[in-house]
């Protein structure tokens, strides 16, 4: 065992619930967390049971009714100081999420970051859950708005973000006063535990022992069927692929419960004859490969302008020929592995197909060993079955237009809607692209990747992507419920609408 792994709090058997620092509980089966870069085993972990989730459930209903209670700035307070521990802990927790899912170390330890800057953020909005007061058409009246905790909430995460997504949704749930509990994915369950110790510890040190924020370990399949079937959990907030989705959304619909759904992307980049290629290159490149290719903001198309496409496809290549693949933990890797040997099938499948489907291979493609694999660049002769659908790893498809509608009507014309970007310095081309006859995701960039967000704005998308928003701006108001406020301060009945009731 690593020392810094047993210095997150990491043995070589971690059970996968807790609901209070030392209240640790799994029994159910085992699963090997792998190590994607050599196939090693790093730990193992025991799911919880049936039995165990519905002991934690219970425990997070319980905390909440308590939670809910303290003021919220007090509550921002306790996340203010979570994120100083993750502070303390960025190196190792950066290294195990390396470790762990296979990102670079400089993106394992910027995901980190993310969580800690989520911290601040929730802690400032601590103070701003702010109601609006409206003007009551009865005279003596008055009328406005107010924000209540929603209750406990169920959080399900992808392998991709292992700390990021907690970050974005449990972090604001605190403060709003629910009390969060989390189903990591089961790629990644250290990086989950490593998180609840921290977690555990900050509640601890403040007399909050038990359930204000849980963690269950378990596959989508079980635990996750549990949660989006608990009538406890009024909110599911689902982060993950579009089919995951699409079940999640049924089961919570069905008891009329809410959900925050995060799902995948397909994200284009519009490269007009008239881009800045200086600009474009650095940010075009990281968009395609950063995380293997396994962000959900990953560019998987790019349109380009015929006028420019060669040389475009030229300087890609001689960047990608240049790439250091391999080892994360490496400070000169730009790529490592792919999270397993099911994602390297999928993409080595994907690769396959669109040549099928008309496709020209410029370059990459291959697998190098174990779950490397070269990023691939294809030319495509437009939105083919293929191109429609998110391979969750480095292809990057290549296709030309001559025209600006056309290139609007490609971005467009694909099921997802989560990210998207236009590289011009054409004000017309930049502001049509920004119309609501332009892009129709939930994240429109100019001049800049499609990936990377910052997390003062809110994140999601459209379409398959699910219309789900969580981290900054006003995506705190779905982690509570809105509770409009009529007093009558005088001294006569009123009725709305000017209605005679007498
Ligand atoms: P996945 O759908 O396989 O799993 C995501 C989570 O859902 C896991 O915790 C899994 O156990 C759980 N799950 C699966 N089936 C379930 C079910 N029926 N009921 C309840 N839970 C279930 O996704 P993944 O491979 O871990 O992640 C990659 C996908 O996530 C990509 O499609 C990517 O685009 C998407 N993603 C989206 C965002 C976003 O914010 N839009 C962010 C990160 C990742």
């Amino acid at each position: 065992m690593k020392r810094f792994l047993k210095e997150l709090g990491i043995e070589d058997i971690n059970p996968g619930g807790s609901y209070g620092i030392d209240r640790w509980v799994g029994s159910g089966d085992t699963v090997t967390s792998i190590n994607p870069s050599d196939g090693e085993p790093i730990a193992k972990v025991q799911l919880v049971t049936t039995e165990e989730y519905e002991k934690i459930v219970d425990a997070s209903v319980r905390a909440f009714k308590a939670w809910r209670l303290e003021p919220a700035p007090k509550r921002g307070e306790i996340v203010r100081e979570i994120g100083l521990k993750l502070r303390e802990r960025k190196e190792g927790l950066g290294r195990l999420i390396t470790l762990e899912m296979g990102k670079i170390l400089e993106e394992g330890k910027g995901e980190v970051q993310e969580a800690i800057d989520m911290s601040d953020f929730a802690c400032g909005l601590s103070r701003q859950l702010y109601g609006l007061t409206m003007a009551s058409e009865r005279p003596n009246h008055r009328m406005y708005e107010q924000w209540h905790p929603l209750g406990p909430i169920g959080i399900i995460t992808s392998f991709n973000f292992p700390m990021a997504v907690w970050g974005w949704n449990a972090l604001v749930s605190l403060v709003c006063g629910d009390t969060p509990v989390w189903k990591p994915s089961t790629k990644v369950p250290l990086c989950a535990i490593a998180i609840q110790k921290a977690c555990n510890e900050v509640l601890c040190e403040h007399g909050w022992e038990e359930g204000v924020s849980c963690l269950v370990c378990g596959t989508g399949r079980e635990v996750g069927d549990l949660m989006t079937k608990d009538a406890r959990l009024p909110l599911i907030s689902a982060t993950g692929s579009v089919a995951m989705g699409r079940k999640v959304s049924v089961s919570v619909a069905e008891r009329l419960g809410r959900s925050i759904l995060e799902l995948g992307g397909n994200n284009a980049l519009i490269v007009s004859e008239k881009a800045d290629l200086d600009v474009l290159m650095p940010a075009l490149v990281f968009g395609a490969i950063g995380t293997a290719g396994q962000r959900c903001t990953t560019i998987r198309r790019v349109i380009v302008h015929e006028e420019i496409k060669e040389i475009l496809i030229s300087r890609l290549i001689k960047a990608y020929s240049s790439l250091r693949i391999g080892d994360p933990m490496d400070k000169e890797t730009v790529m490592g592995p792919l999270v397993d040997p099911q994602a390297v099938a999928n993409m080595q499948g994907a690769v396959q197909t669109a040549l099928e489907q008309g496709g020209t291979l410029l370059h990459g493609g291959r697998r190098i060993s174990g779950n490397f694999v070269e990023p691939a660049i294809i030319e495509m002769p437009g939105n083919v079955p293929i191109v429609c659908t998110e391979t969750f790893a480095p292809i990057l498809y290549v296709i030309p237009y001559d025209d600006f509608d056309e290139a609007l009507a490609l971005h467009n014309d694909v099921p997802q809607g989560l990210s998207s970007g236009i590289f011009s310095k054409d004000l017309e081309e930049v502001e049509r692209f920004l119309s609501v006859e332009g892009s129709d995701c939930g994240i429109a960039n100019v001049n800049i990747s499609t990936s990377g967000a910052e997390i003062g704005g809110a994140f999601g998308g459209e379409k398959d992507t699910g219309g789900g928003r969580e981290a900054g701006s006003d995506a705190w108001k779905a982690y509570m419920r809105r509770q409009t406020v009529t007093i009558n301060w005088g001294r006569k009945a009123q009725l709305s609408q000017g209605i005679d009731f007498s």
